[in-house]
């Protein structure tokens, strides 16, 4: 039932007062909503996607103004920090007008932070922008300084555009934060220079494990890399001590004592940090995901589309909010080489 100020009596607590904070099942506050705008990509990184992907019919994308009704539904349900991904999220249509519009929820104080995942490519058109929509840092994956090598792992990617987008995101004022996947024989002797570049502009660098999604042609045993290794050779070269700091994302993070920068390790395959997940993603069709890891997903694009008020999609989300596991327990050995779930990562956005 909606109310005479247009709230939803189901975005409302017990007391009618404040919103209706969603609580799964273990007690986790779903604080963080990830968005994949879009499945397709200007790029074809090689532990993402095949060569030649099949991406879904346009006809059953979202529409911008469904994207922000879905995203405001949550809004209203507590979630303070929304990420836009992909697919390349740059690369959607309109775009910015989604940005725009979701701004209005910073403005009102009810989201803290709107932030965007992007392969960069588009971000010398796009950065100026985003930061009058008030977002305030990116994530710009990365995964080496090497003109060929970033070619032979993105098959389409352009370094110098990237590198020229990066360059026009600071010069905007974003905080820019540099995220690389450890891909074993190809970048790993890389991450040292990759981290004192970032860390000497200024940008935070993560580093990330390989995760088994979709069938990308490639041998995932070929790319695996634990971090514990990478790790253990930058403790070589540098002094690497713990911090506290934390984004509200799963990377732990320590101070690089040379560089003076910061240095995070997101280690979904040797360290599994679900206990203090607090976060879901919904797709570019409105099919929610309560885990990465897992394949359980809710349609919200059905009960989106039913009816004018929202009380559809909160029945929805609850629901599906008493269904999100404990964790998922991804695998890569010798016995279990097929992708831990035939989901592509384009299609949640990580
Ligand atoms: N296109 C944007 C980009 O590349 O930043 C956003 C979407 S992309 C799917 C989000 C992140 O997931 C990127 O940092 C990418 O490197 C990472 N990623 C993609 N496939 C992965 C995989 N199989 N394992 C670990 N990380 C992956
Ligand atoms: Fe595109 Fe990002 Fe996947 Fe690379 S990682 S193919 S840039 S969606």
């Amino acid at each position: 039932m909606a109310l005479a100020n247009g709230t939803s009596t189901l975005e409302l607590d017990r007391a009618g007062t404040g919103p209706r904070t969603l609580i799964d099942p273990f007690a986790r506050a779903i604080t963080y909503l990830r968005v994949s705008v879009t499945d397709r990509c200007d790029f074809r990184c090689v532990y993402c996607m095949s060569e030649h992907m099949t991406f879904l019919p346009k006809a059953d994308l979202l529409s911008l103004e469904e994207l922000d009704r879905l995203c405001s539904a949550f809004i209203a349900r507590g979630v303070s920090k929304l990420r836009l991904t992909g697919g390349e999220p740059l690369v959607r249509r309109g775009i910015m007008t989604l940005v725009s519009s979701l701004s209005r929820h910073l403005a009102t104080g009810a989201l803290k932070e709107l932030t965007l995942t992007t392969n960069g490519s588009q971000l010398e058109k796009y950065a100026a922008e985003l930061k009058g929509h008030g977002v305030k840092r990116i994530n710009v994956s990365l995964d080496t300084l090497d003109a060929d090598k970033f070619r032979a792992i993105t098959r389409w990617g352009d370094l110098d555009k990237v590198l020229a987008g990066i360059d026009a995101a600071q010069t905007a004022g974003l905080q820019v934060k540099i995220n690389a996947v450890a891909l074993k024989g190809v970048n790993e002797d890389e991450i040292a220079g990759l981290l004192e570049w970032a860390n000497g502009r200024g940008m935070d660098l993560t580093v990330i494990e390989v995760m088994p999604l979709g069938d990308v042609g490639e041998t995932r045993l070929d790319q695996y890399l634990p971090l514990s290794m990478v790790r253990a050779r930058l403790a070589e070269r540098f002094t690497l001590e713990d911090i506290d700091y934390a984004t509200g994302g799963p990377a732990r993070y320590v101070r690089v004592k040379e560089t003076g920068g910061r240095l995070g390790f997101i280690t979904p395959m040797t360290h599994n940090f679900c206990e203090s997940c607090n976060r879901v993603r919904i797709t570019c069709t409105g099919t929610l995901y309560m885990c990465l890891g897992q394949n359980d997903a809710a349609d919200l694009r059905t009960p989106l589309r039913a009816s004018e008020s929202n009380d559809l999609i909160h029945a929805a989300i609850d629901e599906a909010i008493t269904r999100k596991p404990k964790g998922h327990d991804f695998v890569i050995d010798r016995r279990h080489q097929r992708p831990a779930l035939s989901r592509h990562m384009s299609v949640t956005g990580g």
